[in-house]
């Protein structure tokens, strides 16, 4: 994440000690470019609209002006986050509670499908001020009556975008409908689409424009290479890159759940540690697999594109773009998981011959042209 040293401190945004500390303690030592502009924005109250890339930063672009207007005293949910998914959520809010650590008594809670409801309920009935959820479960939640939304100060948006493509769409409208009138609406979005356009036409008053974006869609830090690979050769051709760059933390993406396995499979029988990650998993499993990329028990984690939205993995090495993927804005996403926070990243893309069209729209719509990269031989590993 690149932080720009002319810009302000977070001390400079007026933010209360005990904030001020948790991010110290975070290790955050100035604010990312959207933090800088939008923390300001939120603060005066107004609704805002918030657009950035990927891993520029954005969680706690709304999550601290949202802890700022937290009352730990008042007992109901004031702040109420939508994501587009579980993964999401639970990085949403393990970055709130640590963003809360010093300001005493708050309440944090994720509610996403796949998990207890009744452990949920439980957990809102004892009184939550933070809450994250997907749109569905909250939907859930509100027509059980175990999610009050009457004390609401503010609802924020997460990854609008995605959550449309998901077809969250309807939810969201009916969850903004129920909402006080008098609340801030905050809407973070990669994109700005039609469709957000208008949402933010329908739930937004006179929003301010917070608008962070690089020239290129791709980060600079990123080196794009793309390799020439027969189908049947690509695990082949992985093994090599992963022993000649000596990568350590490796996001592999496939296009569909059954290539998913396949591939763990075969990484797996090499010798690698590999896990796989698809909507198919239940969520103590998806739990799990995370956990284990994160620490670092397993090297290689293997996606589809839904399973993998949002993820926020530091110092992935490289991103392996096993097929290459059937919508150009995936390319986008996938690769922006590397090189972040400033640090360099590799993106290889295994282009078989009836991927090459596709390869070549990816290239148009990123404007950035990917270098032809030769495959390792034997003998540059051994
Ligand atoms: P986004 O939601 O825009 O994809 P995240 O909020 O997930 O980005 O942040 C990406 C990564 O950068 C996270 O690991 C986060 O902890 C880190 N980060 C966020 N803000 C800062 C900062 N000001 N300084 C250093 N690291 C930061
Ligand atoms: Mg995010």
């Amino acid at each position: 994440l690149l932080v720009d040293p002319k810009q302000r401190t977070f001390a400079q945004l007026n933010l209360s000690e005990e904030v001020l500390r948790a991010v110290t303690d975070m290790g955050f030592t100035s604010p990312s470019p959207i933090q800088a502009e939008a923390i300001p924005a939120i603060m005066t109250g107004r609704d805002v609209i918030g657009q950035a890339q990927t891993g520029t930063g954005k969680t706690a672009a709304f999550g601290i002006p949202a802890l700022e207007i937290v009352d730990p005293s008042e007992r109901h949910v004031q702040v109420l986050i939508l994501c587009p998914t579980r993964e999401l959520a639970l990085q949403v809010a393990d970055e709130m509670r640590k963003l809360s650590k010093h300001k005493r008594g708050v309440k944090v809670e994720a509610i996403y499908g796949g998990d207890s409801i009744e452990r949920q309920i439980r957990s809102l009935k004892s009184g939550v001020h933070v809450v994250i959820g997907t749109p569905g479960r909250v939907m859930d939640h509100m027509e059980r009556n175990t999610l009050k939304l009457d004390n609401v100060k503010m609802m924020i948006l997460d990854e609008a975008d995605e959550m449309l493509d998901m077809g969250f769409r309807e939810d969201i409208e009916s969850i903004l409908e129920d909402m006080p009138e008098e609340r801030q609406t905050v809407l973070f979005s990669a994109t700005m689409s039609k469709p957000i356009m208008t949402i933010t036409q329908r739930f937004q008053q006179d929003p301010i424009l917070v608008k962070v974006i690089k020239k290129e869609l791709t980060n600079t830090n990123i080196e794009q290479v793309y390799f020439e690979v027969k189908p049947k050769a690509k695990v082949e051709v992985m093994c090599r890159l992963i022993d000649t760059y000596d990568l350590k933390l490796l996001l592999v993406f496939a296009n569909t759940k059954r290539k998913v396995d396949e591939i763990v499979e075969d990484l797996q029988v090499r010798g690698y540690m590999a896990e796989g990650l698809h909507g198919d998993l239940r969520q103590a499993q998806r739990n799990n697999v995370m956990s284990k990329f994160r620490s670092g028990t397993t090297n290689i984690l293997v996606a589809t594109d839904v399973a993998a939205r949002g993820i926020d993995v530091d110092d992935v090495d490289a991103v392996i773009n096993f097929d290459i993927p059937l919508d150009e804005e995936y390319y986008v996403h996938r690769i922006g998981r590397t090189g972040r926070a400033g640090k360099s990243g590799r993106a290889f893309s295994f282009v078989s011959r009836d991927e090459k069209y596709r390869f070549r729209e990816i290239q148009n719509y990123t404007k950035v042209r990917v270098e032809k990269g030769v495959i390792p031989s034997f003998e540059d590993i051994v």
